[in-house]
């Protein structure tokens, strides 16, 4: 049977990662969390005090950078020139910072070219933001997950406690909401809806209900090809 390029796309917060690595185990397929390798390029760009307006430091570090994604044991761990930075990169400078890198077209450029070699020739779920309309416009699905954005900054926090980390909710949705804007407004592979994909909002849904609405949409999809 064809292996299927899934794409999934959406706000920030709205349960994308997690729908992408549940419906890739059911589907032995392979998730890809694109944030992930944003995120990843900006913690080194901090680490190595790189100013954004210094585009030939920038370019001379992308060079050279190693960006590789696996998944083990229900978790998407992301290595940067060999050296697992998972747990980095949900780090709030990261987070505040990442939008404003993602603007970057020599940044983008970059990712593009690791996100198709890990796209390879499907049996992938990726999910990001310009992932059905930039990086896979062939992709046989393609999903567009939103939440309203109070739900998204609860979601956030819940994952926040788990790691014990205090932030505030009314902080926590301002800095969505400035995400979700830089995000949508860049000139480069802006946050947009493809015109072919499927439009969920999740706010009512529990994650489970997520996962099976977009699993059942595969498999029809699936029943179509055969
Ligand atoms: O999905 P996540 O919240 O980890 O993404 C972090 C940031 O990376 C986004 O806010 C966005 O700026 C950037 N990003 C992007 N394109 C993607 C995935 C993420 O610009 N495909």
């Amino acid at each position: 049977m064809k292996r299927l390029k899934i794409a999934i796309d959406g706000t920030a917060g709205s349960g994308k990662t997690t729908t992408a690595m549940r419906l890739a185990e059911k589907l032995g397929y392979k998730p890809v969390e694109t944030g992930a390798i944003f995120r990843a390029i900006t913690y080194y760009v901090l680490e190595q005090r790189i100013g954004l307006e210094d585009k030939e430091k920038l370019k001379k570090l992308l060079e050279k950078i190693k960006i590789t994604q696996i998944y083990e044991k229900g978790r998407i761990r992301t290595f940067l020139n060999d050296i697992d930075v998972t747990e980095k990169l949900k780090d709030r400078i990261v987070e505040q910072n990442v939008s404003k890198i993602s603007e970057i077209k020599e940044v983008r450029s970059k990712i593009l070219e690791i996100e198709k070699e890990l796209a390879g020739d499907g049996g992938v779920v990726m999910e990001g933001r310009d992932i059905g309309t930039v990086v896979l416009p062939d992709a046989d699905v393609k999903i567009f997950l939103d939440a309203k954005r109070e739900i998204r900054a609860k979601r956030r926090i819940k994952d926040f406690k788990r790691k014990r980390i205090g932030i505030k909710e009314d902080e926590l949705i301002k800095e969505i909401e400035k995400r979700d804007r830089m995000d949508s407004k860049r000139d480069v592979a802006p946050l947009k809806i493809a015109e072919d994909a499927i439009y969920i909002d999740t706010t009512e849904l529990t994650v489970e209900e997520q996962v099976e609405r977009v699993y059942r949409i595969i498999l029809k999809k699936m029943e179509n090809e055969a």
